[in-house]
């Protein structure tokens, strides 16, 4: 029986273009993961969307004299071609723009109302007397009272990743004017979350499973204590909030984003012609049906307290996150991010100069999986250079360009298989089992390791076995062990399929495999391996080396204004 997976992805921001930080954390994780459950005949279902709400993007809109929604809009565009380029293989990347969403939402919002989940309250909140308005999130600026940092904003301090209230910020200012705020009374809608810390703890008991750094966090945070939140902002970029008097506010970013995981489903269900067919990932046991979120460290809370909580409210049946994998942070030539100092590798930017699995392959050996990881363009070449050229791309290029020329472009009649022969098949289907459990874990970065160390097997057995030497004596023994090696390189692809899906696909077809290799491999899950006589395709080099010389090149664009 298939499971059925469903994989959430954190929706980004349509306020600034995505860099490898945003990649790494959180988009490259969920799609390795997706292609691995649909090779192995899973049914998966993979949704996000551009954030299209919040202060960030009506603070740039301002600044650019622009609509909220032209902002949005434009970089809704993006995301989508950088996925398109990238490999990022989406079921459905929507928005939170859509009317579908803003329903949704507000149905979660009433029922959660009506079931005394949700309550008003005035409050007293940050209003900037030169800009006469409230200020909201970012719109306020200060320092954090826990860490001191400055520039922590209303809604959360990024240096701590403590969320925050805006009373609580120390010399607090107005991000428009600077101006110090008054503050002034406001009537908005809470979250109870505190009716909620017995129900979560009792939940997140029995996720061993989780990594340490979320399981340790969400412990913490409810032993702490959970105070209700407010959810809904003095502002008119947003979700209306679907009750008589409060015309003028809108429901917060944050309540509304995590509720797109279910909207978004909802939206696949319609398009896909049967409305109901979301509630076959969001329903049912465990054994069957798992969902999955994947995140940056900076959004556990909301997905493993704030979103479980509000599910929890709303309706018994739909299911809690089974895991939620939350990566580390990616540091830049040994340096914090920075987009507004513009230290950041632009995703656009990179696919506008190379190839999508290079990048892919670094981010994944390279994965801040269990603690923060960097980024050099060093790196990034001598890893391109001497792992996916020297190791891996080599390998498949030297065996089929020489099978392909001395065997009439056919995989070989082989005889017999000798012991290292055996031992190589044993190594790569021990590797391959290993693999395959390591991804069900997504324990990513472990799993691409003990890929490379099957193509390094690999070369070892062809430098031992000197296939094109031996040929000029005896024929049959060079066809014997290039055909162990071409099963191993079958194997390969297979298992670095999730991880570098379009050299995988060359490899599929270079071996003469018909058709894609997701869906070949879903449909012969046992018959990996090419049989003797089949007809290969005149193999082109898989990578291409990369200049050292792009490394003092691309370092110089960092850090300068404008990208
Ligand atoms: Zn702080
Ligand atoms: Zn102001």
């Amino acid at each position: 029986m298939s499971e059925r997976i469903f994989i959430g992805v954190a929706w980004p921001y349509a306020d600034g273009p995505l860099h490898l930080g945003h990649i790494a954390g959180a988009y490259l994780p969920p799609d390795i993961f997706a292609r691995y459950h649909r090779t192995k005949g899973n049914e998966v279902l993979m949704v996000s969307g551009s954030d299209q709400h919040g202060t960030p993007i009506t603070i740039k809109a301002e600044q650019e004299g622009k609509k909220p929604s032209e902002i949005a809009a434009q970089y809704h565009q993006q995301f989508l071609d950088s996925w398109q380029k990238l490999g990022i293989s989406f079921d459905l990347f929507t928005s939170t723009g859509t009317a579908n969403h803003a329903e949704v939402t507000q149905d979660i919002f009433l029922t959660l109302f009506d079931r005394g989940y949700i309550y008003k309250a005035t409050v007293s909140q940050p209003f900037c007397p030169r800009c006469q308005r409230f200020l909201p999130d970012r719109y306020i600026e200060g320092t954090c009272p826990y860490c001191h940092a400055t520039g922590a904003r209303g809604d959360q301090c990024d240096a701590c990743g403590k969320p925050l209230n805006p009373v609580e910020l120390i010399d607090p200012h107005c991000r428009l004017c600077d101006t110090a705020p008054q503050f002034k009374d406001s009537e908005h809608f809470f979250l109870k979350l505190s009716d909620f810390q017995g129900k979560l703890l009792d939940w997140v008991k029995d996720k061993k499973h989780w990594r340490p750094n979320v399981l340790n966090f969400t412990m913490r945070y409810l032993e702490g204590g959970l105070r209700d939140r407010a959810i809904t902002r003095d502002i008119e970029w947003g979700v209306p909030v679907p009750i008589d008097g409060f015309e003028n506010k809108r429901i917060y970013v944050w309540f509304e984003a995590v509720i797109g995981y279910l909207s978004a489903a909802k939206e696949w269900a319609k398009s896909s012609g049967d409305e109901e067919k979301w509630c076959s990932f969001w329903q049912g046991d465990v054994n069957d049906v798992k969902s999955y979120y994947f995140i940056g460290k900076d959004n556990i809370l909301f997905h493993t307290i704030v979103w479980p909580a509000m599910l929890m409210g709303y309706n018994d049946d739909l299911n809690l996150p089974y895991d939620v994998p939350a990566n580390e942070f990616l540091t830049i030539e040994g340096r914090k991010l920075s987009t507004s100092h513009n230290w950041a590798v632009w995703l656009p930017d990179y696919l506008s100069r190379y190839d999508p699995d290079p990048l892919r392959y670094l981010l994944s050996i390279n994965m801040p999986e269990t603690g923060d990881t960097d980024f050099s363009w060093s790196e990034f070449v001598r890893r391109n250079n001497n792992e996916l050229v020297a190791t891996y791309g080599n390998l498949v290029h030297r065996v089929l360009t020489f099978v392909y020329r001395n065997f009439d472009g056919c995989v070989p009649e082989y005889r017999t298989i000798d012991d290292s022969g055996v031992v190589l098949d044993n190594k790569a289907k021990a590797i391959e089992a290993l693999v395959d459990s390591l991804l069900s874990q997504c324990h990513f970065k472990q799993a691409i390791m003990q890929a490379m160390l099957l193509a390094q097997e690999t070369n070892r057995y062809l430098d031992e076995k000197s296939p094109w030497k031996v040929i000029k004596e005896d024929r049959q023994a060079a066809a014997n062990s290039l055909f162990t090696a071409i099963c191993t390189i079958s194997r390969l692809k297979n298992i670095l399929y999730p991880f570098l899906p379009f050299s995988s696909q060359k490899v599929h077809e270079y071996l003469g495999f018909e058709g894609h290799i997701e869906e070949y491999t879903r449909k012969n899950p046992l018959q990996p391996l090419p049989p003797p006589g089949q007809r290969l395709r005149e193999p082109r080099p898989l990578f291409s080396k990369l200049d050292e010389g792009l490394v003092e090149e691309e370092t110089s664009r960092m850090g300068l204004p404008g990208s």
